[in-house]
């Protein structure tokens, strides 16, 4: 049974976010586990919502999440201001360890595909350390191009993992999800960004300091300068868009 505890919607800039703390959400998770699938897990920053409102196809996928945690500060600070606060954010990273923790636990096998080769596999290798037991079905690469679909279909098929995350940086990941998981009979479906960068240390988690004070953002832009523009551009139209619009009525 999925915990009905949980079930309240924010709406942001025409994105709804369910106010899920990380606790409740592996609850979900494994509500879905039980219940077998397809579900999907989006996991919306401030740079989703901005390309939800282009990218017509992209809404729809985030709209029929069975799932849209709030991963990004710059959600909660507006849901806050126009008197929807959100309870706190569940991270891609954070969601990922919770379900290594679980699935280590209670015998789940999970799925990494995406982000450059051999990431996926030295994250496994992170998780399987942290979390002995974990039983990682698979990893690969592979490329969100259409013409590898069938060949990555297959190979997921044959894992048969519980929970497949997926690594190709939105909105490519989750329109992947979107279009194969009717085939996969996977439960549930992941898009999780740059997480497997992270925890294969390619990329390092901001100091603890700067992730409690809502500075992450700044971190990555410090450490990804490829990132700069597109954090750049897409966080301060956000805040922009969300101020113009009308807050809610209650
Ligand atoms: N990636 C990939 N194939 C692609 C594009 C991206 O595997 O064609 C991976 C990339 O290596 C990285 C992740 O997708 O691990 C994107 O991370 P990012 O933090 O940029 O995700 P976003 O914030 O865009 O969701």
């Amino acid at each position: 049974m999925v915990a009905e505890d949980s079930r309240r919607r924010v709406n942001i800039l025409g994105v709804a976010i369910d106010d899920v703390l990380e606790g409740e959400a592996i609850e979900r998770v494994a509500g879905y586990i039980a219940a077998g699938g397809p579900h999907r897990v989006v996991t919306v920053n401030p740079e989703f919502v901005m390309e939800a409102r282009r990218n017509a196809v992209f809404r729809q996928v985030l709209a029929a999440a069975d799932m849209a945690t709030p991963d990004g500060f710059g959600l909660l600070l507006v849901a806050r201001w126009r008197g929807t606060p959100l309870r706190g954010r569940v991270t891609g990273v954070a969601l990922a360890g919770q379900i290594a923790a679980r699935a280590a636990r209670d015998g789940w096998s999970i799925f990494l595909l995406g982000a450059a080769p051999g990431v996926a596999e030295r994250a496994a290798d992170e998780l399987e350390r942290a979390y002995p037991g974990l039983r990682v079905a698979g990893c690969h690469a592979g490329s969100p191009r259409p013409a590898d679909e069938p060949g990555i279909r297959a190979l997921i098929a044959q894992a048969r993992p519980d929970v497949l995350l997926v690594a190709y940086g939105h909105p490519a990941q989750d329109l992947w999800i979107a279009r194969n998981q009717p085939a996969l009979g996977v439960p549930v479906a992941i898009g999780v960004g740059g997480v497997f960068d992270y925890l294969a240390g390619e990329v390092p988690l901001a100091p603890a300091w700067m992730r409690r004070a809502g500075l992450e953002w700044l971190y990555r832009l410090i450490r990804q300068p490829r990132r700069w523009r597109r954090i750049l551009v897409a966080v301060p139209l956000f805040l922009w868009a969300a101020l113009r619009e009308p807050r809610p009525r209650s």
